[in-house]
């Protein structure tokens, strides 16, 4: 598919600033660029766990595939009850997976266990607890059932043969697997994964294991891009630091847009540095520059290198996991076929501390969200909010998202808090 706009045409629209892009205008944009991908494979039902259906699923069976009971009990014939209490005759046994091989017939009753299926004639199960064996038969006592059809799992009332289960477009979890085994599949039909390749770019990077010199820093990027892009299923191609070098950077844009279908970098987009990229992205792509309106992320680059999407995360540790779950994570789900894509939800917390914030950008705090006793749940924040305190993100269970009109805040405000935990 198409995208219904070229980056050009974007980036002379009348409403568009690079400079300050508020955030939902720019997830919006990067949606317009998306189609998923659209090769398929066909893997077993285990392995498509954190995969994404790429068909409908329609059920060959009725699950269950008769009627069975619910509990531990009688099966008996409504009509046969009185409800000042009745006594049946004791005809045989329906286990589960051993049914009774007769039929019911008037006055009589049937020992079923949960799953036993119903005999044929009955169409009612006492529960266990409401009756008694007596020397003359079963005692069902008064009042025992109040409907015909209780405690009674009808054919097909989980699913129905023949009916669409689960439709392409649907993430295979725990729950999926499960339903697809109980429908006795094997296979499921599944998006390929996508390939992502990341790199760091900066002089001042070192690898672990490497010993720091003056003013050199551990490139912690590639840990936390390699984190967030394998918990969301993707093949990730690690292409290492990069120095500030053209050729060198050069080369890693084409090796990396050969070779997957999204290119991540980080650093290298803030003012001073992304002259410089522009123009190497302006030779091998198309890009939108873009200085979203959001704290922190403000430099953050979106555009595409040959068939490749680019996204150009800022250098600052906690800059690029706020970048990554609130651009790239939706992007990604959508390249990799989900049909269900949202951006983080956000639900009201009230504030604990007082935070400090101006007008004009989107602010994404780090926070400590915790149950307050009383049904509702209250945040903090984790203390010093620089961009480049990563080990915020190590304390932290949610983002504190101000919107961009916010200023100061006092304890008690509500604020909308969006959760890192359990995050695909
Ligand atoms: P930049 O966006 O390249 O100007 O980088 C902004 C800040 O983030 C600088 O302090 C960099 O040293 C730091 N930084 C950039 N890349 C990384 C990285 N991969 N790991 C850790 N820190 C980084
Ligand atoms: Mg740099």
């Amino acid at each position: 598919m198409e995208p219904a706009r070229t980056l050009r045409d974007v980036s002379c629209a009348d409403d568009y600033d690079p400079n300050s892009l508020p955030v939902e205008r720019a997830r919006a944009l990067i949606r317009e660029f998306l189609a998923p991908v659209t090769a398929v494979e066909r893997v077993h039902i285990r392995a498509a766990l954190g995969r994404v259906l790429a068909a409908d699923v329609l059920s060959p069976i009725d699950v269950p595939g008769h009627d069975n009971s619910a509990m531990d009990g009688w099966a008996v014939r409504f009509a046969d009850l009185d409800p000042a209490g009745t006594t049946l005759r004791r005809v045989g046994e329906s286990f589960a997976g051993k049914p009774f091989a007769g039929a019911l017939g008037r006055g009589e009753a049937v020992r079923i266990f949960t799953g036993g299926v119903m005999p044929p004639g009955a169409d009612t199960v006492v529960m266990q607890e409401r009756a008694s064996v007596t020397a003359d038969g079963v005692r069902i006592a008064a009042g025992a059932v109040s409907r015909a059809g209780q405690n009674r799992r009808f054919a097909g009332e989980d699913v129905k043969r023949g009916t669409t289960v689960l439709r392409a477009g649907h993430p295979v979890r725990p729950a999926e697997i499960g339903v697809l085994a109980s429908l006795g599949i094997a296979e499921a039909t599944v998006y390929r994964r996508l390939r992502v390749a990341f790199f760091s770019t900066g002089d001042e990077l070192r690898a672990i294991g490497e010993t720091l010199g003056a003013g050199e820093v551990y490139d912690s990027n590639r840990y936390t891009l390699y984190g967030m892009l394998t918990r969301l299923g993707c093949d990730v191609l690690d292409m290492g630091v990069v120095p500030d070098v053209p050729q060198a950077l050069e080369q890693a844009f084409v090796t990396s847009a050969g070779a997957a279908d999204v290119v991540i970098t980080s650093g290298g987009v803030s003012v001073g540095e992304a002259d410089y990229v522009r123009d190497l992205l302006g030779k091998l792509g198309e890009v939108l520059f873009w200085k979203i309106a959001m704290k922190p992320g403000r430099p953050l680059a979106y555009g595409r290198i040959g068939s490749a999407h680019f996204f150009g995360l800022p250098g600052n540790p906690v800059a690029v996991m706020v970048t990554f779950y609130n651009f790239v994570r939706d992007a990604l789900l959508t390249l990799q076929g989900r049909s269900d894509v949202a951006p983080m939800p956000a639900f009201k917390a009230t504030l604990a501390n007082p935070i400090r914030k101006a007008p004009g950008r989107t602010e994404f705090q780090r926070g400590i969200l915790t149950a307050n006793g009383t049904g509702g749940y209250s945040v903090r924040t984790t203390g010093e909010q620089g961009s480049g305190i990563l080990s915020s993100m190590a304390q932290a269970n949610c983002f504190i998202v101000l919107p961009v009109d916010a200023g100061n805040l006092e304890p008690g405000t509500p604020v909308d808090v969006q959760v890192l935990e359990g995050l695909v």
